[in-house]
């Protein structure tokens, strides 16, 4: 699950920072001196215009930030606040512990420190969100003022993330396959689990988005074969998830593939489209109208690159529906 970082920047510090590294991201060349190559190259696939937001966080007196530090993942998204409200955010792309980097960008602080547990930040949004607002979603007394930086809990987080529309398409939290199977487990009651719709099944579709496209920020329909921003895509089922047994479930390298909202997953679904030995053909039980025909012909007879002898029966079944 996603947690919210709450981060506020109203000292000078902060504000500089903000300013020095967020507003203006830091160019990736600068980060060339000192990441490893392997980190560096991993860097760049995110950044396609090579500008990197970046923020770090001190040790803090007596270690204190380092714990919570240590519970940021990518997903999670930061808050940047400072007179008496929330005024941006970001999604963490990845972090790392780095003083030299630290201390080329901010320097030290007053106490000697330098703001070396660095996170890498995407998705800068501007917000105008009165504390009070924040206060009342996460269940705190109407006059708390956001104090230090600090991690959520995650229910705490899910409530933020899911009123201020916060939550990233692209940054998705690690979910491990034994958490995936908890998941599949958890919600066994097929027909009252609709993972586009409720709450339930999140870590499922996390999973599920995070296996086909990895934090990349483009991916291809797998009907169509266009490439679109992955918030355009859906991980898609090819037997329908409510039919599927439990261990059909768990065939998740094959049971999903990524479908465009701009038709093939609705027309997959409904089946007026249907995928016979790897190929996209018309579905003869349907009834289709002059402009349906318009927009199929343009899928039609297209190769499925997901059409193997793994998925072949997860296709074969959705024929015959
Ligand atoms: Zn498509």
């Amino acid at each position: 699950m996603s947690k919210v970082i709450l981060q506020p920047s109203g000292n000078k510090d902060a504000r500089k920072h903000y300013e020095d590294t967020i507003q203006n991201p830091v160019p990736i060349e600068v980060l060339s001196e000192y990441l490893p190559e392997e980190t560096l190259d991993q860097v760049k696939t995110f950044y396609l215009d090579g500008l990197v937001p970046t923020w770090g966080v001190t040790p803090g007196k007596n270690n204190v930030n380092v714990s919570k530090w240590g519970k940021i993942q990518t997903g999670d998204v930061t808050v940047f606040s400072a007179n008496g409200q929330i005024f941006a955010s970001g999604v963490v792309v990845m972090k790392l512990r780095h003083k030299e980097l630290a201390e080329k960008l901010w320097g030290y602080d007053g106490s000697g420190q330098t703001w070396e547990y660095v996170y890498f930040l995407d998705e800068i949004k501007q917000h105008n969100i009165p504390y009070i607002d924040f206060n009342r979603t996460v269940g705190y007394a109407d006059n708390y003022i956001i104090q230090g930086f600090n991690v959520l809990r995650e229910e705490l987080s899910e409530r933020m993330l899911l009123s201020f529309d916060m939550k990233s398409a692209i940054y998705l939290p690690d979910v491990s396959p034994e958490e995936y199977e908890e998941e599949v487990l958890l919600f066994e009651d097929h027909d009252s689990l609709d993972t586009h719709r409720t709450g339930k099944g999140r870590k499922e579709q996390s999973f599920l988005r995070k296996q086909l496209f990895k934090n990349k920020k483009v991916g291809s329909c797998g009907i169509c074969g266009n490439q679109y921003p992955v918030d355009l895509l859906v991980a898609a089922h090819i037997k329908k998830r409510s039919k599927c047994s439990r261990e059909e479930r768990l065939d998740y390298k094959n049971i999903v593939l990524p479908m465009c909202k701009f038709g093939c997953d609705d027309l997959f679904e409904k089946g007026y489209i249907i995928v016979v030995d790897g190929k996209v053909l018309r579905n003869s039980k349907k009834i289709y109208t002059p402009h349906l025909l318009e927009k199929i012909v343009h899928i039609e007879n297209k190769e499925c690159q997901h059409w193997n002898d793994s998925t072949r029966k997860y296709f074969e079944w959705h024929q015959v529906q």
